[in-house]
């Protein structure tokens, strides 16, 4: 269980580096995906997997599938998005993430844009 977990909670990320092939139109290299992510470099995002939509369908397979490694990848789950919530939403230093941000409806609604899932800080004062 505790493997499952772990690994799940860190495999999540994974659809950043299929967004950085999709979007950047770079090479690839750590220091580049890095840059490209957490310097807020990037113009779009999908990130399938953190979705609290996609959360809600795993959580009722687990509800009806009570196996112990799933519950512990759902807490897992669980846990990487609210940390990721509370967590990015203040990293960038140019723009501030829409507290909707995780809701992968939300994100589909804007075209998976930069523009409309941030906010530039200076427009609030910062
Ligand atoms: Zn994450």
């Amino acid at each position: 269980m505790a493997s499952a977990a772990l690994f799940v909670g860190i495999f999540l990320d994974i659809d950043h580096i299929i967004d950085f092939f999709l979007f950047s139109g770079e090479r690839f290299s750590i220091s580049g995906f890095t840059s490209w992510c957490y310097e807020g470099r990037w113009e779009r995002l999908i990130l399938i997997f953190h979705s609290y939509e996609l959360y809600a369908l795993f959580g009722l397979l687990v509800y009806y599938n009570p196996h112990p490694v799933l519950l512990s990848i759902f807490w897992s789950v669980g846990l990487h998005l609210l940390l990721d919530q509370i967590g990015n939403r203040y990293l960038i230093k140019a723009f501030i993430i829409s507290p909707w941000f995780y809701f992968f409806t939300f994100r589909a609604w804007g075209g998976f844009y930069k523009d409309w899932m941030t906010t530039p800080r200076k427009l609030r004062g910062r």
